[in-house]
C-alpha cells in the first residue's frame, strides 16, 4: 500500500464526513497561514533527522521501530476526530473498536471470559493488574524476578505493597525453586511471571510458577509487555517454533499485560491489561460527576485507572489486526522472521572469533560481548563499538548495550577473568522482520567494529 495515498484519502474522507454537518467557519485566532506554517515545519523536520534510522536494518538497538503504514492511516484518520475512550459517549466508534481489539487479544492468549483495555503503556497496564493484585490480596506483597522491568519495583511502591524480586537461573528466568521457598512464608499474594524480559528476552517460566504459585494461593499475573504476540509462534514447526508450554500456561492465570506498540505495529500510546476474571471491574468504580454513562455495562472509563485514552490507538490496532490478524500466518510471520534473523545471529556469533555469545536467544534478541580477555576490557570493549558504530561516516550501525553483573556472567562463562563487578555487553533487538536479509551484513559489520 502506498501511505502517502491513502493518508490522502484519511484526510479527504474524514473532511467530507466533517462538511456533511453544515458550513462553520474555523474562528480567527487558530489560524495560521502556509507562508507561517512552512518554516516552522521546515525546522521540525531537520531536527526530526536527528534520529537514528528505527525503521531501517542497520537500527538493531533498542525495541523501536516505526508502526506499520496501516496503523500510520488508521491513527490519523481516527484523530482528525479525535475521540476519547475514557467513555462510550466519548469514542462511540472507537469504544467499541477497543472491545473488540481487546477481545481479540484475550482469545490470542487463550482467555474465554475477560475484562480488560487498552492503556496508554505496558507500565501503566502493570500498575492496573498490580493495583487490582493489591485489592484482592490486602497487605500482602508482589514477586517478580529479579530480571523483570524495573517498573514493577516502583509501581509496588507507589501502590504501597511490597515488591520481592526473586533470583534467576543462568539463562535469566525465574528460578522456581527460590519462589517456592518465598511463597510458603505467606506474605505474597500475586507473583509477576515475565514472558520475554526486557534485556534478555528470556521467558519464565509460566507454567512451573503457575502451579506453584496455586499450591500456596497465590495469584499470577503476566507481564507479556514486549514477548506477548510470540505466544503466536508457541509450538509451531519450524525453527523459529517456541516450546509451548509458558505459552499455554497464560491462559489459567489472572491477568496479563502486552503492548501492542511494541510488537504489534502500532505507534506509541498503546499498551493493554487484561484479566481473566471480569469481576475485578467492581474495584475500578467511581462516581466522577464528567462520564456520561449511556450504558449499563460497565464501561471503558469505569475499568480504567486513566481517564482520557486517545480512540485512535484503538482504530489503528483495529485496522491492523483486519489486515495482521493474530494468527500464526498473519503477526506471526513478523515475528517468525525476527526469531529466525535472531537465531541465525546467535549461529554465526559462535563461530566468531571477535565476538563471543552471551547466552542463546529465546525470542528476536541477542547478545553477545567482544572477545576480551577480561570483563572490565569487555565493557570498554562494548562502549567503543556502540559507539564507533554509530558514528560510522559510511553505514553506521545502531547496537545497544545491556549492564550484566559479575554474578551473571559467569554462570554463563565461568571462565572469564572477573576484575570488575560487572559489564556492558552488546544486545540488539531483531523486531524488524527485515532483519532477517540483513544478518551477515550486521554481523560482518559488528565484526569489522570489534577487531578496530
Ligand atoms: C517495555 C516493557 C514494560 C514497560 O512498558 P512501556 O510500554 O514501555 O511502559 C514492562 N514490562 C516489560 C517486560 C517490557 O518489556
Amino acid at each position: 500500500m502506498e501511505l502517502e495515498r491513502w493518508l490522502n484519502s484519511a484526510v479527504s474522507a474524514i473532511e467530507e464526513w466533517q462538511r456533511s454537518f453544515g458550513d462553520y467557519r474555523q474562528h480567527d485566532s487558530l489560524e495560521v497561514t502556509d507562508e507561517e506554517f512552512g518554516p516552522a515545519f521546515e525546522e521540525l523536520i531537520s531536527r526530526l533527522a536527528g534520529n537514528y534510522p528505527f525503521f531501517h536494518p542497520s537500527y538493531a538497538g533498542q525495541m523501536l521501530k516505526p508502526p506499520h503504514a496501516v496503523a500510520v492511516v488508521g491513527y490519523l484518520a481516527a484523530m482528525l476526530i479525535n475521540p476519547n475512550n475514557h467513555a462510550l459517549d466519548g469514542g462511540p466508534v472507537t469504544g467499541p473498536m477497543e472491545k473488540e481489539v481487546v477481545a481479540q487479544l484475550a482469545a490470542m492468549f487463550g482467555f474465554e471470559p475477560h475484562l480488560g483495555h487498552l492503556t496508554t503503556s505496558g507500565t501503566i497496564a502493570n500498575l492496573e493488574a498490580l493495583y487490582v493484585a493489591r485489592e484482592l490480596h490486602k497487605g500482602r506483597g508482589i514477586a517478580y524476578s529479579a530480571e523483570a522491568h524495573y517498573t514493577h519495583s516502583r509501581m509496588c511502591g507507589v501502590l504501597g505493597i511490597s515488591g520481592t524480586a526473586v533470583g534467576v537461573d543462568s539463562r535469566g528466568r525465574m528460578d522456581v525453586a527460590q519462589l517456592e521457598s518465598l511463597l510458603a512464608h505467606g506474605e505474597i499474594g500475586t507473583v509477576v511471571a515475565t514472558a520475554g524480559t526486557t534485556g534478555l528476552g528470556a521467558i519464565d517460566p509460566v507454567h512451573e510458577i503457575l502451579a506453584v504459585a496455586r499450591r500456596h494461593g497465590v495469584r499470577v499475573h503476566v507481564d507479556a509487555a514486549y514477548g506477548g504476540f510470540f505466544t503466536l509462534l508457541a509450538g509451531q514447526d519450524g525453527p523459529a517454533g517456541l516450546d509451548p508450554a509458558p505459552w499455554l500456561a497464560i491462559r489459567d492465570c489472572d491477568s496479563v499485560v502486552v503492548d501492542p506498540h511494541k510488537h504489534g505495529l502500532q505507534p506509541y500510546g498503546c499498551g493493554a491489561v487484561i484479566f481473566a476474571d471480569p469481576a475485578v471491574g467492581r474495584f475500578y468504580v467511581h462516581d466522577s460527576p464528567y462520564t456520561y454513562f449511556t450504558s449499563s455495562e460497565l464501561h471503558l472509563g469505569e475499568i480504567s485507572l486513566e481517564c482520557s485514552r486517545a480512540g485512535a490507538s484503538a482504530a489503528a490496532l483495529w485496522l491492523t489486526l483486519r489486515l495482521l490478524p493474530l494468527t500464526p500466518d498473519g503477526l506471526g510471520q513478523v515475528l517468525g522472521a525476527g526469531r529466525r534473523a535472531a537465531l541465525d545471529w546467535a549461529a554465526r556469533l559462535e563461530l566468531s572469533e571477535v565476538l563471543r555469545l552471551y547466552q542463546q536467544p529465546e525470542l528476536d534478541i541477542v547478545s553477545y560481548y567482544p572477545a576480551q580477555p577480561s570483563l572490565a576490557a569487555i565493557d570498554a570493549a562494548s562502549e567503543a563499538i556502540l559507539k564507533r558504530g554509530m558514528t560510522a561516516p559510511s553505514e553506521p550501525v545502531f547496537v545497544s548495550t545491556l549492564r550484566v553483573s559479575a554474578d551473571a556472567f559467569v554462570r554463563r562463562h565461568p571462565d572469564m577473568t572477573i576484575d570488575a563487578d560487572g559489564a556492558r555487553i552488546l544486545r540488539s533487538v531483531l523486531m524488524k522482520p527485515e532483519s532477517e536479509t540483513y544478518v551477515s551484513m550486521l554481523h560482518s559489520r559488528l565484526e569489522e567494529l570489534a577487531r578496530a
